[in-house]
């Protein structure tokens, strides 16, 4: 069941609860998040984003998702993940998407800032367009945390209240990713959520907030935000680390089994799916423990 992104935040909103955003790259990937979702009867959003579609032919990619989920019997919204700019959010919305997220927070390169003003001019436009076709847009305001950017001081990751009313106004987004003390991938140290800021952007705005790098941050930290206002939570990394791990661990199995075969001059067996399967497994476990902590599951 295909739905916008906005229906399902709007519910979790309601219900006081975050829906589970998680990328999808390839068709293992993808099936895991499904399967998890259908297990834990979970609403969810599926993203992609721009750099993946670069990474595969994007027909092929957005027809796999559609025919998963058309298959679904859970809602789910398709999502547009750090769009950087305005023709990027067109391809998407093309595409049939109902939910992008135009990021004008930095540049196409994704390292470089964007003042205030270009992020309010590329946000506005791009929103325009998708409100047009009934489309969901998720903004975002204050960098976040992202690997190979400098940032100097702690706060200059931290999104301002009253900055992030003043853009959503400027704007007209749905959803908008803050500045909370994440950040994206995986680093060193625990991350520190800045509930006290979490609470005054919710205050402020009165909007479903979206937590990006959600990985690694203690579970009970994820679910004290929820609480205070964060309706959609991005998991990437942690999957990614479920998925490789268990890749690793295969591959190894099959190269002892390969050394053995040697040994006993028996047949080498390089089968893909003895490797991809487990990797799928394990990350839909990993999908589905985030249903659960999101308080989604059952929520389908
Ligand atoms: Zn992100």
């Amino acid at each position: 069941m295909l739905v916008t992104g906005k229906e399902l935040v709007g519910k979790a909103e309601k219900g006081n609860y975050a829906v589970g955003a998680f990328n999808a790259v390839n068709m293992e990937s993808a099936q895991s998040i499904f399967a998890a979702a259908e297990e834990e009867r979970a609403p969810f959003i599926l993203q992609i984003t721009a750099t993946t579609l670069k990474y595969t032919n994007p027909k092929e990619l957005v027809a796999l998702v559609k025919a998963l989920i058309e298959r679904a019997s859970v809602p789910v919204a398709l999502h547009l993940d750090h769009g950087r700019d305005y023709a990027t959010v067109l391809k998407f919305l093309r595409f049939g998407f109902t939910s992008v997220m135009i990021d004008g927070s930095l540049q196409t390169d994704g390292k470089t800032a964007r003042t205030y003003e270009e992020n309010v001019e590329i946000t506005r436009k791009a929103t325009e367009a998708a409100h047009l076709l009934g489309v969901t847009v998720e903004g975002e305001i204050g960098r976040l945390g992202q690997i190979g950017v400098d940032i100097t001081e702690e706060d200059a990751a931290l999104t301002l209240p009253e900055e992030a009313e003043k853009f959503v106004k400027d704007t007209g987004v749905d959803l908008v990713a803050v500045g909370i003390g994440t950040h994206h991938g995986l680093f060193k140290g625990k991350p520190i959520i800045r509930h006290d800021r979490v609470k005054e952007i919710a205050e402020r705005i009165k909007m479903p907030l979206v937590m990006h790098g959600g990985t690694g941050v203690a579970d009970e930290d994820v679910q004290k935000a929820i609480s205070l206002g964060i309706r959609k939570v991005n998991i990437d990394t942690e999957i990614r680390v479920a998925f490789i791990e268990t890749m690793k661990k295969e591959i190894k199995k099959m190269d002892d089994a390969h050394r053995q075969a040697d040994a006993s001059e028996g047949i080498r067996k390089y089968d893909i799916r003895k490797i991809l399967g487990p990797c799928r497994e394990a990350a839909k476990e990993a999908i589905a423990a985030k249903m659960k902590l999101f308080g989604s599951s059952g929520k389908a």
